[in-house]
């Protein structure tokens, strides 16, 4: 089959075109034949190395696909070829007390599809039948495959974790990434008020079409100082945190006494600074986050389907244009997701 792999970790130049043997699907997966595979910042990461991730090489990236049943192993009878599906991220052993409860982000083998085992950029992958969602209605490739990994990530976050109610306030930092579009739909979807940042008017425009209430041009203006300024001196109820370094102690400042902060990621570096005296003058809540359970994408996929929350896809490039795709999410251009065609 035609691949994008790596084999080795580096800059652009690693991700390189081959053909690689098709997998072949045990007992209890399937075979998907894959049309859009769409990218996130976990894909960079992989790409460069991360700590402690032994790659077997060559090794493929991409943890969000849309395809079709092509084969099935032969213990499944619920779905046949041709069948369109959408596939869960998230790989769990699905019997431990974690996975049970329904934690499955908590169980000690979970790993996100396209990191420890090959993903997307290529034209087939055999995962298990646990990790088939049903296909969203009316809806493109590209479009499908932008939603698995941020809608569930940020509604673990937002739902979940920092249990949102309605009236509260959101502050949703770099509105225009992959995953803060999705925080602000979710935010509007239980009625609360939502401060968005972004780099640029453009993309605080986009963030505004999404339903963010207010916004801020972090460039431009010191997004703590507005956002108290907004929320008449008290800050923001939530704080979406996803940026790291660069942001956090403004994020701290600019979260209301009693208030929660919520964070799945340091894009721009771990090495962050806590002033400790207002986490505990101001009794807030830091709340860390990986992923989401596997059984809510369904209860989001319903909230796709009435038209409720919706894919952003920024721009479609073809399965040989990774490089330039990886290119275009490291300079943050892009409002939303980059997605990968592949025939
Ligand atoms: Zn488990």
């Amino acid at each position: 089959m035609k691949a994008v792999a790596i084999k080795k970790n580096g800059s652009l130049d690693v991700l390189e075109q081959i053909d690689l043997p098709t997998p072949k699907p045990k007992p209890n997966e399937v075979l998907v034949k894959i049309h859009a595979c769409a990218l996130n910042h976990l894909d960079i990461w992989v790409r460069e190395g991360l700590r402690g991730l032994n790659l077997k090489f060559p090794h493929i990236l991409g943890s969000d696909i849309s395809g079709e049943i092509e084969t099935t192993g032969e213990s499944i009878n619920d779905l046949k070829k041709g069948d369109k599906v959408l596939l869960n991220p998230g790989l769990s052993c699905g019997h431990c007390a974690d996975c049970l409860l329904g934690h499955d982000n908590f169980c000690r083998q979970y790993n996100i599809i396209g990191t420890l085992q090959n993903g997307g950029y290529a034209q087939f992958i055999s995962v298990p039948r646990q990790n088939i969602l049903p296909y969203p209605q009316n809806m493109s490739w590209t479009d499908a495959a932008a939603i698995p990994l941020t809608f569930l990530t940020a509604w673990n976050m937002l739902v979940n974790k920092a249990k949102i109610q309605p009236g509260e306030t959101v502050l949703v930092l770099a509105a225009g990434s992959g995953i803060g579009a999705i925080a602000v739909q979710i935010a509007k979807l239980f009625g609360c008020t939502v401060i968005a940042t972004a780099s640029t008017e453009k993309k605080l425009k986009l963030a505004q079409s999404l339903g963010a209430d207010h916004l801020i041009n972090y460039e431009k203006k010191d997004f703590s100082e507005e956002a108290r300024k907004i929320t008449n001196k008290a800050g923001a109820d939530v704080v979406f945190e996803h940026v790291g370094k660069a942001t956090w102690e403004k994020s701290i400042l600019a979260t209301r006494t009693g208030g929660r902060i919520v964070t799945c990621g340091a894009t721009s570096g771990k090495d962050a600074t806590t002033d400790i005296n207002h986490v505990f003058f101001r009794q807030i809540t830091i709340l860390g986050n990986m992923m989401g359970r596997k059984g809510d994408l369904f209860k989001i996929l319903d909230f796709v389907n009435q038209k409720k929350l919706k894919p952003v896809v920024d721009k479609v490039l073809p399965l040989e244009k990774a490089q330039e795709a990886h290119r275009i999410m490291e300079s943050r251009e892009q409002f939303g997701k980059i997605v990968l065609s592949i025939t």
